[in-house]
């Protein structure tokens, strides 16, 4: 059986025996994969320090629809990403990114998601310290975007009547329905109101062709709940987003 070359992002790397990894791979032409890579820890090994969290290569995999552990036969290492580990800001961010991936992304090829997810972490690794936020945001929703989660803001979410919010006032927004409302849809339950600011930034924020929008620490960890919400409801399980909750909760640089 010929090997799958695929480029690839690993999600998650842990030991499974003495000489062992397994791998969960972000791909982008077979989606999210789990893969063993015999003798990965082995001093010697074809897959050298490549295998690491969020490195990112073009795997060689021998893959068979049927299992739901792969074999890994190389890893030819493009980018270990070591920028990510320059602060925790970086870090939370694209752990965060990492498991909506790892969550949400079907063992399907995902071409568009695979790229988000490689852009926004390039972003992450050089955006100036001022935007990891911003930065973490956008890469956060481009994913969501391509996985089809694309929250709707110019329309309303249930109808699709084309919106023009007057700019001095909140606009209602619902995570279930996936996006802003129009006035007549706003009177449903579970509507949350986005202030003027938020509604504006978060147009920013999701499209990749607009300049960052600067958003300080109380409108950042805003944007990071509602981003948390929003992937919670839709995620539709009752499991642990562990990475999604730290980088929601993180709050130490709004506190003083
Ligand atoms: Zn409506």
């Amino acid at each position: 059986m010929a090997p799958v070359t695929t480029p690839a992002v690993v999600l998650q790397a842990w030991r499974y025996s003495e000489t062992s990894k397994i791998v969960r791979l972000a791909t982008r032409d077979l989606g999210v994969q789990s893969a063993i890579a015999k003798g990965a820890l082995r001093p010697r090994s074809r897959f050298g320090a490549g295998l690491e969290w969020l490195s990112e290569g073009v795997a060689h995999l021998y893959h068979r629809e049927s299992r739901d552990l792969q074999v890994l036969g190389a890893f030819d290492l493009i980018d270990l990403r070591r920028g990510l580990a320059r602060d925790v800001a970086r870090c939370a961010g694209a752990a965060a990114i990492a498991e909506i991936v790892l969550r949400m992304a079907p063992a399907a090829p995902l071409p568009g998601a695979y790229d988000a997810l490689t852009t926004g972490l390039t972003s992450l690794v050089t955006a100036p310290a001022a935007d990891v936020d911003a930065a973490a945001l956008r890469a956060a929703w481009c994913v969501l975007g391509a996985l089809g989660f694309e929250p709707s803001l110019a329309r309303c979410a249930r109808d699709g009547t084309p919106l023009e919010p007057d700019p001095a006032r909140s606009v209602p927004f619902s995570i279930a329905e996936g996006g802003v409302l129009c006035p007549r849809c706003a009177a449903a339950r579970g509507v949350i109101r986005l202030p003027p600011t938020a509604y504006r930034d978060l147009r920013a924020l999701v499209d990749p062709a607009h300049p960052l929008p600067t958003l300080d620490a109380a409108h950042a960890a805003a944007h990071r709940r509602l981003i948390a919400r929003f992937v919670r409801h839709h995620y539709g399980e009752a499991g642990a987003l562990h990475a999604l909750d730290f980088w929601t909760r993180r709050s130490w640089d709004a506190a003083s």
